[in-house]
């Protein structure tokens, strides 16, 4: 059962005032990257889309996340996840330390303000690899952010998929199956969609979203700035 908690709308003032901190006018040197929130169903290949994405293009850096769950074989601290105990979470919860945060299946799971906001001032665009309550949170405390949801082709692949992962029974394959009909509906809530029935096809449809994206005015504002300032 996944528990989820509503954020304190202290998050954004906290997010914007690291931004911008009092009487500081923003620095016109390095652009700071976009946030792009993914998500998807479980079993859509999420995980080793983005993690194509990154190691092909060193300027889109995936956030890592806070967690209480254990770590599993292979996973390496501070890459994977930083693996705190419940005290510590907690104790960053009532600091606002997260961007968003929930429980799920028993443990916590966050992503760090501070996290996030080293990497975007760095000049990387970040990937957010989130679920969809907590891509939900995020886009409220973050309207800017950009989210794009992962689909399946078919259900017939995405049930394949799962089969073929041989680790779960058919009963928890068929609760997988119709948890995910709910996650897909959430979909509509994205901005982009990008089915992964192609792996290569779909890491190109991700690359194409984060550089159209600093493409747009917005994104240019600080380019146009400059150039106006010189002219
Ligand atoms: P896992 O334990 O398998 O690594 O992740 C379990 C679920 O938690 C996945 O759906 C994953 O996308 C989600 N998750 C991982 N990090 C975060 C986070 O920081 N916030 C939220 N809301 N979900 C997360």
């Amino acid at each position: 059962r996944t528990v989820r908690f509503s954020l304190s709308p202290l998050v954004s003032i906290r997010y914007n005032s690291l931004y911008f901190p009092t009487g500081a006018t923003p620095m016109k040197t390095t652009k700071p990257g976009s946030i792009f929130i993914i998500s998807a169903a479980s079993g859509t290949g999420k995980t080793t889309l983005v993690s194509r994405v990154i190691a092909n293009h060193p300027e889109i850096r995936v956030s890592v996340s806070h967690t209480t769950r254990a770590p599993r074989g292979g996973e390496i601290p501070g890459q994977h996840y930083h693996f705190i105990d419940p005290t510590k979470f907690e104790q960053l919860i009532s600091e606002g330390a997260f961007l968003e945060y929930a429980m799920v299946y028993g443990n916590y799971y966050g992503t760090s303000i501070e996290g996030v906001k080293m990497l975007q001032d760095s000049g990387f665009d970040v990937i957010l690899e989130i679920d969809v309550q907590g891509a939900q949170q995020v886009r409220r405390n973050l309207p800017e952010a950009v989210g794009i949801f992962i689909l399946p082709p078919s259900f017939q692949v995405l049930a394949e998929r799962l089969h073929g992962r041989g680790t779960d029974e058919p009963e928890v394959i068929e609760k997988r199956l119709n948890k995910a009909r709910s996650e897909i509906e959430q979909s509509l809530l994205f901005d982009y969609v990008v089915v992964n029935d192609d792996l290569v096809q779909a890491e190109m449809d991700l690359v194409h979203i984060i550089k159209s994206h600093r493409l747009t005015q917005p994104q240019q504002q600080r380019f146009i700035e400059n150039l106006l300032e010189n002219s």
